[in-house]
Parts: structure tokens; sequence; C-alpha cells
């Protein structure tokens, strides 16, 4: 099924972010990681894909097991940075070959060291949404409540209307600690006429150097109160972990609360924190089971 469908069912969608394996997970260690995260049926399951293409046919691999095993929908990412159409097109054969129905369509990261990325046919991730249009995708695409490190804010929101022009049919932001942020965001979303799916990436705060250089790297605020927490627990993981996933499942009510189209918890294939958060609002999630009033984006 196409995710697209999926929203027009159910809202807010609960969903999965996993990263295939690396130097810390092997291959069976993450086919396991999704074996739990499916026991506690989220929505659709996304898979990361390494930049300049660095996972591709794990991605593949990871995305079918999800799908073809596990039976639940998956969301294969894509990065466009450095690759060619050939490339591109080999992926989406992949991809169809094992039923896979939906990608979130990415530009990729330029080297953090700056050293030079091969010449490739796409410059945005606009120009990937363009090429997988009327390929028979649900397309996603990201946002950045808080804009992206490239461009100032406005740019950004008019480079997002045209990824959307473009045929993007939903999207992910960025991961945010400040709700009211996200909510300004889909203020001005609305005002530019972007009425698709906006779900909201969500990241349990479990390592208090790891969450300050991804805030540093994409330039999201700390609020107070996370950053107290930060400070207080840095050097007790187990405290920062009860008091991340706390952290996170306010985060996530308030979002339920306030109307959102979905949440996507960014794992890092960590299974006992979706657990716990997950087992946190089963009455919440079942209290919006079945109900939709058929509006994106926007408030009731
Ligand atoms: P774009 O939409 O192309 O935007 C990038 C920058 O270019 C922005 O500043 C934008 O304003 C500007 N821009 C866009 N279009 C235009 C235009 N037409 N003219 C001028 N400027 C323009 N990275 C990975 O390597 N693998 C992943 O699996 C992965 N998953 C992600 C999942 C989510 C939900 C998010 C939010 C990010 C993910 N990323 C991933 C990171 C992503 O690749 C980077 O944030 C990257 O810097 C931007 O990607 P994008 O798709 O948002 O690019």
């Amino acid at each position: 099924m196409k995710i697209t469908e999926l929203f027009t069912k159910k809202k807010p969608t609960i969903s999965f972010e996993v990263f295939p394996p690396n130097e810390l997970y092997s291959l069976d260690e993450v086919f396991g990681v999704i074996d739990e995260l499916a026991k506690l049926k989220p929505d659709f399951v996304s898979v990361t894909y390494g930049a300049g293409g660095s996972t591709r046919s794990r991605t593949v691999e990871i995305a079918s097991k999800i799908k073809n095993q596990n039976h639940i929908e998956a969301l294969a990412h894509l990065t466009c940075l450095g690759a060619t159409e050939n490339e591109i097109d080999n992926i989406i054969t992949d991809l169809k070959k094992n039923n896979i129905e939906n990608i979130l369509a990415l530009r990729g990261d330029y080297p953090k060291d700056g050293s030079p990325i091969k010449h490739g046919d796409f410059v945005h991730a606009s120009d990937l949404v363009t090429y997988l249009k009327n390929k028979n995708f649900a397309i996603g695409g990201a946002f950045y409540p808080e804009g992206h490190q490239d461009t100032n804010d406005l740019l950004d929101l008019f480079n997002l209307k045209i990824k959307v022009d473009s045929g993007a049919n939903f999207l992910i932001s960025q991961i945010f600690f400040d709700n009211e942020e996200f909510y300004k965001f889909r203020d001005k979303l609305k005002k530019l006429n972007i009425n698709i799916p906006l779900v909201a990436g969500i990241m349990p705060v479990t390592n208090a150097k790891q969450i300050r250089k991804i805030t540093s790297l994409c330039g999201c605020t700390i609020p107070e109160k996370l950053r107290k927490i930060l400070d207080r627990y840095e050097n007790n993981p187990k405290a920062l972990k009860e008091a991340g996933i706390a952290y996170a499942t306010e985060q996530i009510i308030d979002l339920m609360t306030s109307d959102i189209d979905g949440i996507h918890i960014y794992t890092m294939n960590k299974i006992e924190m979706a657990k716990k958060i997950m087992d946190s609002i089963t009455n919440i999630r079942a209290e919006f089971e079945g109900e939709h009033n058929g509006n994106f984006g926007t408030t009731k």
C-alpha cells in the first residue's frame, strides 16, 4: 500500500526510522530490531540511505524485509546528490522488484570534510521528486521546522514549496525539541497552500554529547527544559535515558493532541526506547483509531 493511502485512513500515523547495518549493528541485529519494532504495530517503517549511496543494497534489502516478511509498509530513503539517472533507475527497479511503493526523496548532505562529490544528474531533492513522479511511488520529502542550514528561513520555505509542487505527497520533519517551532512552521505552510500530510520527526535523547553534536549541525534549538536534563544527567546514562524518553513522550502526546498528521520516531535502532514510548501512549493511540477528518496540515 502507498503511504499516501494510509494517511487518508489514519491520523496520526505512528512510524519508525531504522538504519542499515554499520560498525555497531550487523544485518542480523538490524533484522532483530525490525522484528521487535513490528510487534509495536507501527503504520510504516522507514530505512535510511547512506550518503552517496553507501548502503544502497542494504536499504533495499531491509525495506524488503519490512514489507515482505513483517508485512508493514516500508519507506525507503533515497538520496540523489552525485547520483546519475541510471543509478536511480537501478534502485527504482530493485525497489519495484521488492514491492516497495514509498520513497523518501532526499538530496543528501555534502561531505563534512569538504571532499568533492562525483558529478551527478540531480542538484536538489525537488529534482529527484520530479524524476520519481509518474513512476508509481508515493513520494515523501524532508522539511525543517527551524530552517535548513544551507539557506535562510524564507528561501527554504519557497524551496520547500517547489519540492511540494514538483510532486511530493507528504513531508517528514527534521528533529525538533520545541513543538511550538513545529506549529509555527505548520501555519506558514498553510499560508503557502501546502496541504499535504506533515509528519513530525521525534528523536528521544539518550546521549547528551550526541544530541549536542546533532543539534549544532542541524541548527535546531534545545529548549531550557531539555538543556537542564542534558546538564543534570549527562554523566548518568540510565537517568538520561529515562528523562530523554519522558521528554520525547511528552512531545508526542502534545503533538497527537494538536491534530498532527503523523509522528515518525527516529529509533536509532534502539528497541527498548521505542517500546517504552509506545507503551506510554497505548490508550492515547487507541483514542485516534479510525478517526480522520480528511484534512492535512491544518487544525480542526
Ligand atoms: P533539499 O530539499 O534539496 O534542500 C536542501 C537545501 O537546498 C535547503 O537549504 C533548500 O532550501 C535548498 N534548496 C532546495 N531546493 C532548491 C532550489 N530549487 N533552489 C535553491 N535552493 C534549493 N540524509 C542521508 O544521507 N540519508 C538519509 O537517509 C536521510 N534521511 C533523512 C530523513 C529526514 C526526515 C530528514 C529531515 C533528513 C534526512 N537526511 C538524510 C538528511 C538530508 O539529506 C539533509 O538534511 C540534506 O542536507 C538536505 O536534504 P533535502 O532532501 O532536505 O534537500
